[in-house]
C-alpha cells in the first residue's frame, strides 16, 4: 500500500470526522464511513454506495483501507484454529480463532514479539520487535470474522465472533494508546459493536498503567499472577521486580472498587516443581483472602524451547482443592489448541526460514 496514503482503520471517529469537515462534508459521513468497514467489512472506497463519486475519489487519493495477509491457517484436533498474518512491512503474527458452544472467542495479538522477558513463554524469546497498529490489531478480528463467514459451520456453530481476548503476542499495556483506541472501535455502536464484557485484556502486571486502563476503557482485566511468593514470580518474570504483587492486588483492588461489573481475572500458571506445590497454594489463599476475583490455573503449556513441564493430574487437582477448601473458587483452563502451537505462551512470529 502506499506509503504516504492514511490508512483510515488508524483513525477514531472524530478524527475521521475532523477529516471530512475539512473536506467541507457533513461529520455523520465518518459515521458511514465506520458502517462500511466494521458493520458491513468493504475493503475498497468504491463499494461505498451513499458517497458520491467525487468524495470516493478524494478518499482513493488521500487514504486507503489496510488488511493482513493470511499466510497459514492450522486446525487443531479440537477445532481450534491459528492464523498466521503478514503484516505490511513484512512481520507476522499469531491470532487464534476457538469455537465453543456457538461462542467463537478469538486471541488476538497487540506486539510483533513482547519485551516482558517471562521466562515459560515463546513470545518473550525473539523480544520486541514494534507495537502493532490501531489497524493490525482491529485487521486480525476482520480477518477472522470473514474466514467465519466463508467456512461452513456445523449447525450449532455460530459465524460471529462473540468474545475478544488480548492474550496473543505481546503485553497489551506495553502499547497502551493502540490498545485503547483499538477497544473504542471494537465496541463503538458503528465499530465491531462487541459488548465490553465479551472482551478480556490480559497483562502481565504493568501496574502504573491499569488505573489509567480503569478510566479510559471498561472492557475486562485478566493479571497474569502465575506465582504466590515475589521470590519466584521475579525470578519466572522480570517485571515483577519494579510491580511486586502486593502493589499488583492493590491496583486491581481500586479496579474493581471503580467499576463493579468489570470482571478481574486471576490467571495463575501451574508449572512443575515451581509454583504447583500445597505451599504455593497456602500462600495464594492468604494473598487473595476478601478479593472477590475467579481464578483461572493454566497447566503450563510445554514447547521445545524450554524446559518447564506440566505437573501431573494429581496436583493440579489436589492445588485447586486447596483453593476450594478456603472458598477460593478456581477453574482449571486446559489451553486449547496445544496441537498446533496455538496455546498460551506458544505463539511467536514465523522465522524466516520457516514455511
Ligand atoms: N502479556 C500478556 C498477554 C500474553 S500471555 C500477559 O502476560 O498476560 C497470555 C497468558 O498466557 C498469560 O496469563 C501468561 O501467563 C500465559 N502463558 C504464557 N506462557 C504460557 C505457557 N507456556 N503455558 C501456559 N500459560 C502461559
Amino acid at each position: 500500500m502506499s506509503k504516504d496514503k492514511v490508512d483510515c482503520k488508524n483513525l477514531s471517529l472524530t478524527e475521521l470526522e475532523n477529516l471530512f469537515s475539512g473536506w467541507g462534508e457533513p461529520p455523520f459521513r465518518a459515521t458511514q464511513l465506520l458502517q462500511w468497514i466494521y458493520k458491513k467489512k468493504v475493503h475498497h472506497f468504491n463499494e461505498m454506495s451513499n458517497f458520491s463519486y467525487e468524495l470516493r475519489q478524494k478518499l482513493s487519493a488521500f487514504a486507503y483501507l489496510s488488511s493482513l495477509k493470511t499466510k497459514k491457517i492450522q486446525t487443531s484436533s479440537d477445532g481450534t484454529q491459528k492464523f498466521l498474518f503478514e503484516l505490511e512491512d513484512g512481520e507476522t503474527i499469531e491470532t487464534v480463532l476457538m469455537p465453543h458452544r456457538g461462542r467463537n472467542t478469538v486471541c488476538i495479538s497487540t506486539q510483533v514479539g513482547c519485551r516482558m522477558k517471562c521466562k515459560f513463554c515463546l513470545t518473550a524469546k525473539q523480544g520486541l520487535i514494534r507495537h502493532l497498529k490501531v489497524s493490525e490489531i482491529l485487521n486480525q478480528l476482520l480477518e477472522v470474522q470473514l474466514s467465519l463467514r466463508v467456512a461452513s459451520c456445523a449447525p450449532w456453530q455460530s459465524n460471529r465472533i462473540t468474545n475478544v481476548v488480548m492474550m496473543g503476542m505481546g503485553e497489551p499495556l506495553d502499547n497502551f494508546t493502540n490498545v485503547i483506541s483499538a477497544l473504542e472501535l471494537m465496541t463503538h455502536p458503528h465499530g465491531l459493536e462487541l459488548a465490553p464484557r465479551r472482551i478480556t485484556v490480559s497483562t502481565v502486571g504493568l501496574a502504573h498503567k491499569i488505573a489509567e486502563f480503569g478510566k479510559k476503557t471498561n472492557v475486562n482485566l485478566a493479571l497474569s499472577l502465575n506465582a504466590s511468593s515475589n521470590e519466584v514470580r521475579t525470578s519466572l518474570m522480570p517485571m515483577n521486580k519494579a510491580y511486586p504483587i502486593e502493589r499488583l492486588l492493590e491496583e486491581i483492588r481500586s479496579l474493581y472498587k471503580n467499576n463493579k461489573k468489570r470482571k478481574i481475572m486471576l490467571e495463575y500458571i501451574l508449572m512443575d516443581g515451581i509454583t504447583d506445590s500445597d505451599e504455593d497454594a497456602y500462600r495464594l489463599v492468604k494473598l487473595l483472602k476478601g478479593f472477590p476475583f475467579k481464578i483461572n490455573l493454566i497447566p503450563f503449556n510445554s514447547h521445545s524451547d524450554l524446559t518447564y513441564r506440566e505437573p501431573p493430574l494429581e496436583r493440579i487437582d489436589r492445588f485447586q482443592e486447596i483453593l476450594k477448601t478456603h472458598d477460593i473458587f478456581s477453574f482449571i483452563r486446559w489451553s486449547k489448541g496445544r496441537d498446533v502451537s496455538a496455546a498460551c505462551g506458544q505463539l511467536r512470529s514465523l522465522h524466516p526460514t520457516q514455511s
